[in-house]
């Protein structure tokens, strides 16, 4: 089984979403060049409270998968979204108003709204995307740590992402608490609990 099926199935969802919502703000610029910043303000406030609420099925979900247990979220996921991470090296929260802020100026500088929009969907989703395996490789890990875990298995991801560091922890077994983070972006290795 995949590891990521759910979460590849959620970006699926929220890039459908993302898309929508920004023609709608599309429109709205294109009828009221001068809210930029409103409208702008809007869109990422949307945009960011939906992901939110996906990251936190996406966690639930694995959770469950793992352990069988509901996972009772609370504060879990403001923990991970209002921190640096280690591997982004930034916080997921404080992201958005930047790019946010990077979106209004290109329209603002005169960029055709399409092009400027077009830019800043990558963008937001590519950062989404990386989030959406932190995610749920926390979630995976909260329940190793919840059922007690000792020890897991780095299982390499079979795509063209794979580096050297991945490839050569293939199948090495580490307590849980000494276990590797992932080495790049997009990274798919993950931890199997033994
Ligand atoms: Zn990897």
């Amino acid at each position: 089984m995949n590891f990521y099926a759910y979460t590849d199935k959620a970006l699926k969802y929220l890039r459908r979403y993302y898309i929508q919502r920004f023609n709608s703000a599309k429109s709205m610029i294109r009828a009221d060049k001068l809210n930029v910043i409103n409208i702008s303000k809007r869109l990422y406030d949307d945009i960011s409270s939906e992901t939110e609420k996906v990251f936190r099925r996406i966690a639930k979900h694995k959770y469950r998968e793992i352990c069988g247990e509901d996972f009772i979220i609370g504060m879990w996921l403001s923990g991970l979204l209002d921190n640096s991470d280690p591997l982004t090296g930034y916080v997921w929260r404080n992201d958005i108003d930047r790019k946010r802020a990077y979106f209004a100026e290109s329209v603002l500088s005169g960029e055709p709204i399409d092009k400027a929009a077009k830019k800043a969907i990558r963008y937001w989703y590519g950062a989404q995307k990386q989030y959406a395996d932190i995610v749920t490789d926390a979630a995976a890990m909260q329940a190793y740590i919840d059922m007690q875990t000792e020890f897991v298995e780095w299982v390499t991801a079979k795509d063209e992402y794979v580096c050297y560091v991945c490839n050569s922890r293939s199948g090495k077994i580490y307590p849980l608490k000494n276990a590797p983070t992932k080495p790049h972006y997009n990274c798919r290795c993950y931890l199997r609990r033994l």
